[in-house]
């Protein structure tokens, strides 16, 4: 199918799917300098982000495992005066970071919320591409326990790319000198995680895994706030309310949250309690009412911590649909703003914020 192009370089008919809601975001916004571009897939990589200020980037927006042609799965970028920093790595990130115009490349940092792979399934990809693609540097991932031993196998995955080229090509540099995995702490309280000479990260841990999955594996779910010189952005993760989460995200500019739409939150509430009364306690259904946000919980969450705007993201599942059309923005909005009453922007992939 033919692209329409602005002369921006925006695409038409997508502004237009996108409606009044995100036009009105870009007028009226504080971040109305920010550009705001919607485009789909299989459009040309955007120019580079702006060289300055802290810019984010939502790389794929999909919520949970499925592949879907219009969003990709979970990944954020953030640019800092133009180096990128990663948030979660699911399916789609690597091509998401191409088309932003950012590139994989410059990619130093990455962070991992959790370990289901609609959050990681494209971190072997991101991380053969730079060593094949020559990167040189040194390339971090941090995330809750699990993380380094998944760095570790991503690593074994590229054993045979790694020993052909370095026998072949004359490589002297393997990839297990430049990748590496960081475990860190999932606490109750904020923990800073991650600092540099342009942001601060810490971290808190988020209610995705209920206490009963927690007591039989070591496996842990984070959210993360990204402070710079002039922005700060707090990812949710996957979670359901959460009051570490809140804590993290008092006052934050930004909280990219994730949410489920009310029709299917009701559906699968009715699949849950159907499920227990058959003696299951655990199912797909359960996790989703028990382990996710509906629209409630994210404006309750938003109002509780103050937050200037709610960017929903994860968008779970009913944008999962590749036929159908997508839940509307409309309901989204006005679910949230039922508790929260700043800006709420539902987004789209490559949306710059
Ligand atoms: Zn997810
Ligand atoms: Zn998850």
């Amino acid at each position: 199918m033919m692209n329409t192009f602005s002369p921006s370089g925006v695409r038409r008919r997508d502004l237009i799917r996108a409606g009044a809601q995100l036009a009105a975001v870009v007028a009226v916004s504080p971040m109305a300098k920010a550009l705001a571009r919607v485009q789909g897939g299989g459009a040309a990589a955007a120019p580079p982000p702006p060289a300055t200020g802290t810019q984010l980037v939502l790389l794929g927006t999909q919520g949970g495992p499925n592949v879907n042609l219009r969003r990709s799965q979970a990944s954020n970028a953030v640019l800092v005066d133009g180096r990128p920093y990663l948030v979660d790595c699911g399916y789609g990130a690597v091509r998401s970071l191409v088309a932003a115009g950012i590139g994989y490349a410059q990619l130093g940092t990455a962070f991992i919320t959790h370990l289901h792979d609609d959050h990681t399934v494209d971190l072997a990809a991101l991380l053969s591409l730079q060593w094949t693609g020559n990167r040189m540097q040194p390339t971090d991932i941090y995330g809750p326990d699990g993380t380094a031993a998944m760095v570790d196998a991503a690593l074994a995955f590229m054993k045979g790319n790694t020993d052909i080229r370095v026998t072949d090509e004359g490589r002297t540099t393997r990839p297990e000198q430049l990748f590496h995995g960081h475990d860190v702490a999932a606490a109750t309280a904020p923990v800073q995680v991650f600092k540099d000479d342009r942001m601060t990260v810490t971290a808190s841990e988020n209610t995705h895994f209920p206490d009963r999955a927690k007591a039989s594996m070591r496996y842990r779910s984070l959210a993360y706030r990204l402070q710079t010189a002039t922005r700060s952005i707090v990812f949710t993760g996957d979670t359901a309310y959460s009051k570490n989460l809140v804590a993290l995200a008092t006052g934050a500019d930004l909280f990219v949250c994730e949410i489920i739409d009310q029709p299917q939150y009701e559906a699968n509430l009715l699949l849950a309690q159907q499920a227990k009364a058959q003696g299951r306690e655990n199912s797909v259904a359960q996790h989703i009412v028990e382990t996710h946000s509906n629209n409630a919980d994210v404006g309750r969450m938003a109002a509780e911590a103050g937050v200037k705007t709610v960017v929903l993201s994860h968008l779970l599942p009913g944008s999962n649909r590749n036929v159908v059309a997508e839940y509307p923005d409309s309901s989204y909005i006005d679910g949230v703003r039922k508790t929260f009453q700043g800006q709420v922007i539902v987004g789209r992939d490559l949306m710059v914020l």
